[in-house]
């Protein structure tokens, strides 16, 4: 196995790979900011490397900094997280060029999945069914666009290829409204993500999130962990995870993971990765895939008694998967709520110190956090300071638990969203469950409205 192990990420992210690498004997190098020098995961490493200031511009982005950290400290491999430069093509290359290990998928499988027209092609090709659109980016000629966008069927949906995090997406429900909202969508792709180009698919009103978790080796193994709902999203972020998704049939999960995994040995896929689909009158239709660890990834860690994490360091060594598809069991039900440092209603970020903590416990509660009494909250990053998840036998047991959980929590001195994951795991369509990705906010503009 690896002895060293950089970590090329921050937050609990990075306190989770840490863990999982203590845990298999393995030393851990973190490399971090200026403005996280005080983080708990900093202290706990074998070994920390300031890689610049603040701005992740000018450290968690700054490879050559990653790069010469990994050298001085004779690490072997180099795990990126979520986010960052984690579905970065270019940085898996530069990593494996300089003589490293890359936690993850091939470059050139980032690089085509990292292009979500590409990915939507070649997943099509693999036999998996993708939501309808064309399978090219836009010509520049609006005839064109307009005949397109036509045969699909309105609404669509404008997308820029190489968009992420939710944005460079704009729904057009009218011919009238086309042209515009290409443009608009072709201007914002190419500031935000240095890529112009867009695409169009059928917009679908009433789906719901659900993702396939695989694993596979590089060996031309491949498996899958179930599925996950994250339909409750807002501004397309997810909020709350769970595994399984409720009432979807075994036999349905089993249909697609099974076309997953094996779309996986088709395309020689290496590491943990994720297919998410939308979910519409029984249907699946494939949007993107992540080629990294989520951060919803413990959900399906409490229903399979696998760890992700781990399993990603022993595929990135060469080794065969230990388990097989018949050896996935999925047990009981697990959800996760995201916990952020911001208002709970308006959503303005809200970084300061936390002048008091206190984190649940008890049966079935599992909390992944860097925070402790007295962090600091840097206001340069995005605002998810931990995660609670509940798992029970039943997904009944696990919104009883998470809701002790919850109750239990104390975060003074910043604002959090604990509140609004009160109310929702509360509320009467996310108790019954398969609540659409619009629920939330259709929900929060009722409140809104109200207020
Ligand atoms: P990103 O890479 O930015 O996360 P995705 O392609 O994964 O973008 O889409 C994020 C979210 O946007 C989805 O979970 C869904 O809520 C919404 N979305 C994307 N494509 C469609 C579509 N064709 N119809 C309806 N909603 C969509």
């Amino acid at each position: 196995m690896f002895e060293k192990i950089l970590i090329a990420n921050r937050g609990e992210i990075a306190l989770r790979i840490q863990r999982a690498c203590r845990e298999m004997g393995i030393k851990t190098v973190v490399v971090h900011s200026e403005a996280d020098a005080e983080a708990k995961y900093v202290k706990l490493a074998d070994e920390s490397v300031c890689i610049g200031p603040a701005p992740s511009s000018a450290s968690y982005l700054n490879v050559p900094a990653i790069i010469s950290a990994a050298e001085v400290t004779d690490a072997e491999a180099i795990h990126p997280g979520y986010g960052f430069l984690s579905e970065n093509a270019d940085f898996a290359e530069r990593v494996e060029q300089s003589g490293f290990v890359f936690i993850g998928p091939r470059a050139e499988t980032i690089r085509m999945m990292g292009d979500k027209v590409s990915a939507k092609n070649a997943m099509k090709k693999a036999g998996i069914p993708v939501v309808p659109g064309i399978d090219s980016v836009l010509p520049d000629d609006p005839k064109e666009i307009i005949k397109i966008a036509r045969e699909i069927g309105y609404p669509v949906i404008v997308k820029a290829a190489g968009g992420g995090g939710g944005r460079g997406m704009r729904v057009v429900h009218t011919e009238a409204a086309l042209l515009n909202a290409v443009s608009t969508t072709r201007a914002e792709a190419g500031a935000a993500f240095n890529n112009p180009a867009v695409y169009i698919e059928k917009y679908l009103e009433k789906p719901r999130h659900i993702e396939i978790q695989i694993l596979a080796d590089k060996h031309r193994n491949a498996i899958f962990l179930g599925d996950r709902d994250c339909s409750m999203q807002r501004r397309h972020q997810k909020v709350i995870e769970e595994a399984p998704a409720p009432h979807i049939n075994s036999r349905s999960r089993l249909r697609i993971g099974e076309r997953c995994a094996e779309a996986c040995r088709k395309i020689g896929y290496v590491g943990a990765g994720t297919f998410e689909f939308l979910y519409e009158n029984g249907e699946f239709f494939f949007i993107e895939m992540n080629t990294r660890i989520q951060v919803e990834h413990p959900v399906t860690e409490m229903i399979t008694g696998i760890d992700i994490v781990q399993q990603q360091i022993r595929i990135a060594f060469g080794e065969r998967l230990p388990i097989k598809q018949r050896d996935v069991q999925l047990k009981g039900h697990a959800i996760e709520c995201r916990i952020n440092a911001e208002d709970p209603y308006k959503f303005t970020p809200s970084p300061g110190r936390i002048t008091s903590l206190h984190m649940p416990g008890g049966p079935g509660i599992r909390v992944d956090s860097h925070a402790y009494n007295g962090y600091f909250v840097p206001p340069n990053y995005d605002s998810l300071i931990g995660k609670i998840i509940a798992y029970g036998d039943t997904r009944e047991q696990a919104i009883a638990r998470l809701n002790i959980a919850l109750s239990e929590t104390v975060i003074e001195g910043i604002k959090t969203n604990i509140s609004l994951h009160q109310d929702l795991i509360h509320d009467g369509a996310f108790v019954r469950g398969g609540t659409s990705i619009h629920y939330l906010e259709e929900k929060l503009a009722k409140l809104a409205s109200k207020a």
